[in-house]
């Protein structure tokens, strides 16, 4: 049996051999310790009739813990010094097809289709760049594409800001955006110490299972996102003066949005962070029709 990637000392070995340098741009960051990878895994809820995304695989460390327990893998990486690493690393697994694509520019549903027709949940696992991991999750969820659960590294505070609920001072736009999708959960602190180079921030892992259907029936999404992130612009101010202010013309709409928040029974002097799910679904599907 070979000794797992991610020890600091084989994750030396393997970038030694090859001259490898970690690339800042790409939020080079790899986990050296395999307890942590574990229990990512774990907390996925991969088993082995399942398939399973990794984005940005690196050298390989969480692909192969992934592995053990996935039916399927499907890994993309951009950077392509990783290619001939990942083959050596990764040989003795034959359920893994690494895909050398940018995440942001991959066809995610096509490739589940082709690729994932005999497996029974999807999941996707990633360490990645945190400044890409909210845009691509907002991406997956808002175009539907078929995941089952996100298990993702993320910078602390914005898996917090993910699963906080209202009346928290974490509690905002997206809280509700990731919340509308999915139900939340932080489920690890990660120290510094387990990746090579230590990144500068604190990270958590974040367990996004998707809902069968939006926690709130809207009548469009768009606006009922533009309300919830017009509702949040400035914190201390009270919903009504946030909606007037960041509303299209909803300075000259101000008396239709006080009959909307009362029609919702929402006393428009509360604050945004207040305003449950369902109350800021309630209140665009009343806004709606004041704003097309
Ligand atoms: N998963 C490995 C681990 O945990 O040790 C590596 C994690 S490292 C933080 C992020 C990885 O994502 C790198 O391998 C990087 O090259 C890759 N990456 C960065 N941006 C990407 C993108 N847009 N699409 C696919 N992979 C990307």
């Amino acid at each position: 049996m070979k000794k797992d990637i991610a020890t600091p000392i084989r994750t030396k070995e393997i970038l030694d051999k090859y001259g490898f340098s970690f690339k800042k741009s790409l939020g080079q960051n790899f986990l050296i310790d395999t307890n942590i990878l574990k229990n990512i895994v774990h907390h996925s809820g991969i088993n082995n009739d399942s398939g399973a995304i990794e984005i940005g695989p690196g050298i390989g460390a969480l692909t192969e813990q992934i592995a053990k327990v996935a039916k399927k893998v499907v890994a993309f990486e951009i950077d392509q010094r990783l290619l001939p690493i990942l083959k050596e690393t990764l040989f003795d697994y034959d359920n893994i097809s690494i895909i050398h694509k940018d995440i942001l520019e991959a066809d995610v549903s096509n490739v589940i289709e082709e690729r994932f027709n005999e497996v029974n949940g999807i999941h996707v696992v990633a360490n990645l760049p945190y400044y890409i991991t909210t845009p691509i999750i907002m991406k997956l969820l808002s175009e539907k594409v078929p995941i089952t659960t996100f298990t993702m590294m993320l910078q602390k505070e914005v898996a917090v800001r993910m699963a906080a609920k209202p009346g928290n001072k974490d509690y905002g736009s997206l809280s509700i955006a990731v919340q509308f999708y999915t139900e939340a959960e932080v489920v690890m602190t990660v120290p510094k110490t387990v990746f090579m180079p230590q990144p500068n921030v604190d990270s958590a892992v974040i367990h996004l299972v998707r809902r069968e259907k939006p926690a709130v029936q809207v009548i469009n999404e768009n606006f009922f996102f533009e309300v919830t992130r017009a509702s949040f612009a400035q914190r201390r101010k009270t919903i009504l003066n946030n909606l007037t202010s960041q509303l299209l013309n909803g300075k000259e709409k101000k008396e239709e949005i006080l009959k909307c928040l009362d029609k919702c029974s929402i006393n428009p002097t509360r604050r945004g962070e207040t305003l449950s799910i369902e109350e800021f679904g309630r209140l665009s599907n009343e806004l709606y029709p004041n704003f097309t």
